[in-house]
């Protein structure tokens, strides 16, 4: 099968890449064993068991996924420890004040200098982006735990910022690089929502364009690529758009270390929980926990995330029983601050979560390879 260019994988960075090659009317095939990746979202049960969240600033990805309710600040309990916990607004943050207030100083400096970071994203290398920016390109090298020591908010994160981040990643700020840190930080101080993926309509747009297949080997020839479906059904173009998981994209391609990914694992659950944990609708957890955050669904039911696979959920539960569960054994690429190249060889356009945490870098690293190509013409 033969198209003018093949987008391989077809996850948020997939989907978007074809949707700007769609919308250009640049002819391509999707290639991809499941539509979503790491976005799971059951219609029947209208739960995401993959990314749960979308930020009100994820203009890019939200293209694509729905935003729907609204995560309330008032209706979250932060966990220091079993015996201590509070939410946002308790006796408890007035004496954190100074602390916050630093971390928003530093949230404000953080945004204004991400906002034009991700624009410049969208028409360069996301290396070339960072570069302009000295600020952003230290951040990115940065621990986040030194970074929180040096803005002088170690209270604050300690009582409610790393419980957020690890409810995002599964990893403390001791495994985090300031910039991932301060990223995914950006959902205490923009509104939150869980998201609606609407996989039927995606499927009608793209039509015959989406090709359900897994690709197994990659080889360059003169001016064209040659790909091997597990079908074994061969495809040619002259421009491969790689937008699986950055393991995946690591071994097809043969490439050198890429940063190292954490594992999650996710149980939907009908339960009761423990009388603490009822109250509020999400719970979330210090990075000592196993157990990363509950969340209660629209039907009553919960989802609970942890980072140990057969974590203890009578931890927080009185009885339970699972509905689901899903492992993902390379949840993201959040450890280092190893950088894939997005353009390895001439033709040849990486787009993935690979060099930027969530749905939304993972969007526009898609949109930047799709634009390239149709500025080739
Ligand atoms: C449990 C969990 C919770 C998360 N929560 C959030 C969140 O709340 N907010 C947020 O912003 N981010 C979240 N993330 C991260 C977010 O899901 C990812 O950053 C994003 O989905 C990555 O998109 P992607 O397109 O780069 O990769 P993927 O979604 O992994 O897509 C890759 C695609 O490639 C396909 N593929 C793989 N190998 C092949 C092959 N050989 N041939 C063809 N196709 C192939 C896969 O099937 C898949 O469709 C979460 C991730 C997990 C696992």
């Amino acid at each position: 099968m033969q198209k003018p260019t093949l987008v391989v994988g077809g996850g948020i960075s997939g989907i978007s890449a074809a949707l700007t090659l769609l919308d250009s009317g640049h002819e391509f095939y999707l290639i991809t064993d499941n539509l979503g990746g790491r976005v799971r979202y059951d219609p029947q049960a209208k739960v995401n068991y993959g990314a749960y969240f979308v930020m009100g600033s994820y203009s890019y990805a939200c293209r694509i996924l729905t935003p729907e309710a609204l995560l309330k600040p008032t209706s979250v309990l932060f966990h220091n420890s079993p015996e201590v916990s509070f939410p946002l607004l308790h006796p408890h943050s007035l004496a954190r004040l100074p602390d916050l207030t630093r971390f928003f100083f530093a949230m404000r400096q953080f945004t204004s200098h991400y906002g034009p970071y991700k624009e410049r994203c969208l028409i360069m290398p996301q290396k070339q982006a960072l570069a302009v920016d000295p600020y952003l390109a230290d951040l990115f090298s940065q621990p986040a735990s030194e970074f929180i020591r040096e803005k002088g908010f170690e209270q604050a994160s300690a009582d409610y910022i790393a419980s957020f981040t690890f409810a995002c990643t599964g990893v403390s700020p001791e495994g985090l690089t300031a910039f991932d840190f301060l990223n995914v930080s950006t959902g205490l101080i923009v509104p939150i929502y869980c998201f609606r993926f609407d996989q039927d309509a995606l499927v009608r747009r793209l039509g015959g364009r989406l090709v359900l297949d897994s690709i197994t080997r990659i080889q360059s020839e003169p001016g064209h690529y040659c790909l091997a479906g597990r079908s074994g059904q061969e495809y040619t173009a002259q421009n491969v758009i790689l937008a699986t998981p950055a393991c995946v994209t690591q071994d097809l391609l043969g490439l050198p270390e890429i940063r190292q990914s954490c594992q999650l694992y996710v149980w939907h659950i009908r339960a009761v929980l423990k009388p603490l944990y009822r109250r509020y609708e999400l719970n979330l957890f210090p990075p000592t926990s196993e157990i990363m955050l509950t969340a209660r669904q629209w039907d009553g039911t919960y989802l609970v995330y942890s980072n140990t696979a057969g974590a203890d959920l009578m931890q927080v539960c009185e009885t339970f029983e699972i509905l689901c569960q899903v492992a993902w054994e390379k949840a993201m690429y959040v450890q280092g601050s190893a950088y894939l190249d997005q353009q390895p060889a001439p033709g040849l356009y990486l787009a993935g979560d690979h060099n930027g945490l969530g749905l939304e870098p993972a969007a526009i690293s898609g949109i930047f390879a799709a634009n390239q190509i149709i500025a080739k013409g």
